[in-house]
């Protein structure tokens, strides 16, 4: 039955965000609805089912920090957790708190029209919902909205095709079949080596070179695990206060890459490769994504291990990146480059024979057709406003958020849009979100809202807005922050470059201990920058 009532919140998506935003909602005592999309809880988990899916972020860290009997029950069993086993902590979550009852699978937001008279939000859905409620929260994810590139002739193709970010529930067996490849991003990185191992013969179609770090994933230490638990909210503490809200077990280095000489910078690195450091690579030294120099010095460690690792040097050649390493997301990996040294396994560099076509019988290059049976899209996400673009949402005066955005996202805090009273974005563009240990991100911005949200209530007023003076200095200094490092020097999903014709901004925001300090001191200072009225 479609629901036609009248509810304090509508929350948008059920991923972590709009798992943990629900129950923050029910605790304040408000009436609340989740609507998703997905038949059930999870969001990125429940979506990207892909052979080699795994988080980044080490298990003890990305998990919620906010009630101490889940995080002390719950047993992570890997150092960087798979997806299922991410799936099932969500699921664990829904059912612990009774979340699922006031959400609504199956079930996409198709639009949110503000009414100035009501001063309340109209919902409507695909399902023929129409809700009205005084505040509606996007939780739909920075990357749930997934980008298909348009190739010639795509939908001609006769076999099976897949996107690594919509993956078939029941899995897909590529047993004795010619699988392609599109993109090596994260996605492509992690499901590569697995698809190859099972696949008769794999071609992969690569754009940008990238570049990698062993993972060295493995079981978790039980020893390990129970230190961490034996005081998990300092430890949790502790990784707030790093630049990106995760890794405080390794600290942050406090030198130069410059100020070493090439035997201990090659040291550093090496140490982090072998030890699986991950994303902590790059924090090998404090200016590798600020000085162009000390950039050079770690990604030329990256560009030598693949030539130890790769024999063939023309294979080689083509796995090498150049950009400046961390500019696009660093990927975690289990013998990505190793792959390429296995007979079954091509690598094609668009570079060199761009993509002309896709034929019924697979993909034809410049070079020539590359005979298929399957073809896998790792081709990512229409990153951070994709989700909340393909919304029909309208503010005051019936404002569009794709007009008020036609030149890029501008917001106050990530969290708030002038001209949008009472719509709140989770990690929205404008917050450091993408650039951090996204649990951190969420819990943050899930607390700010929650707090604001009550505060409006107890001190009487009916809307809370972005100003446009607090939010144009917002968009300065969210650029401002980016053009201190080396983030806008390539084409990334970061500036929305993977997208054609979506304009080029640098969204997130750089550094998430300064920008939770302001949120802070935005809340204690009445909401300063924010307009409340009602
Ligand atoms: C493959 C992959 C690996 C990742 N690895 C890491 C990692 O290692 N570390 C890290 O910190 N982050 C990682 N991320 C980022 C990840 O997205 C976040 O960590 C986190 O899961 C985001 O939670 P969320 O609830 O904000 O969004 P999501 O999990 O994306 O959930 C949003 C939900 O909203 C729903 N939705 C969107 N629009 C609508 C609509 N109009 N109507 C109804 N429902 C809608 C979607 O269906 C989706 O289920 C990864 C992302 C991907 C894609």
């Amino acid at each position: 039955m479609p629901e036609s009532r009248a509810l304090d919140v509508v929350i948008v998506g059920a991923g972590f965000a709009g798992m943990y935003m629900l129950h923050r909602t029910r605790e304040l005592g408000l009436s609340a609805i989740v609507f998703e999309a997905g038949s059930d809880v999870g969001g990125t988990w429940y979506w990207n089912r892909y052979p080699g899916a795994r988080c980044d972020i080490e298990s003890m860290e990305y998990s919620y920090g906010f009630d101490e009997d889940l995080q002390q029950e719950w047993e992570w069993t890997e150092r960087y957790a798979s997806q299922p086993e991410i799936l099932r902590y969500a699921d664990h979550v829904a059912d612990r708190f009774g979340l699922r009852p006031h959400m609504r699978f199956d079930t996409r937001v198709t639009s949110a029209t503000f009414d100035e008279a009501a001063t309340c939000w109209t919902v409507r859905t695909d399902a023929g919902d129409e809700v009205s409620a005084q505040f509606v929260i996007m939780a739909t994810g920075c990357l749930s909205s997934a980008n298909m590139p348009v190739i010639d002739g795509a939908e001609s193709f006769a076999g099976e095709t897949y996107h690594t970010g919509q993956w078939p529930h029941e899995g897909v067996d590529f047993t004795g079949k010619r699988v392609g490849v599109i993109g090596t991003g994260s996605s492509g990185v992690q499901s590569i080596p697995v698809i190859a191992e099972q696949a008769a013969e794999l071609v992969v179609f690569q754009r940008t070179p990238a570049y990698t770090v062993p993972a060295r994933n493995g079981p978790l230490d039980p020893d390990e695990r129970a230190k961490i638990k034996a005081e998990y909210s300092t430890f949790r503490a502790t990784n707030r206060q790093m630049p990106a809200a995760f890794g405080s077990r390794l600290p942050a280095s406090d030198r130069s890459a410059l100020e070493v000489d090439a035997e201990e910078r090659r040291a550093e690195y090496e140490y982090r490769w072998q030890k699986g450091l991950g994303l902590a690579f790059i924090g090998a030294f404090n200016d590798v994504l600020i000085s162009p120099e000390s950039n050079e010095s770690a990604a030329e460690f990256v560009r030598s291990k693949i030539r130890d690792i790769v024999p063939d040097p023309e294979v080689a050649r083509k796995l090498t990146p150049h950009q400046v390493i961390g500019c696009k997301r660093l990927c975690l990996d289990t013998g990505y480059y190793e792959t390429f040294n296995r007979p079954n396994v091509e690598l094609v560099d668009l570079r060199d024979t761009p993509i002309e076509a896709i034929t019924p019988t697979g993909i034809r290059t410049t070079e020539g057709e590359h005979e298929l049976d399957c073809i896998v899209y790792a081709t990512g996400f229409d990153a951070m406003t994709g989700a909340l673009l393909r919304i029909d949402i309208r503010g005051r005066d019936g404002l569009p958020l794709q007009e008020a955005w036609a030149a890029g996202p501008r917001t106050y805090l990530g969290l708030g849009v002038a001209g949008f009273p009472n719509l709140f974005t989770i990690t929205g563009p404008g917050s450091p979100s993408v650039l951090t240990n996204m649990m951190v991100s969420i819990e943050q911005h899930v607390n700010w809202i929650a707090d604001c949200m009550d505060h409006l209530r107890r001190q009487g007023h009916r809307t809370i807005e972005a100003s446009e003076p607090a939010q144009d200095l917002w968009v300065e200094i969210v650029n401002a922050m980016a053009g201190i490092t080396l983030f806008p020097t390539c084409n990334s999903w970061y500036l929305g470059a993977n997208v054609p014709g979506k304009t080029r901004v640098f969204m997130p925001f750089v550094g998430f201990p300064m920008y939770a300090e302001k949120c802070t001191q935005v809340a204690q200072d009445g909401y300063e920058g924010f307009v409340l009225s009602g």
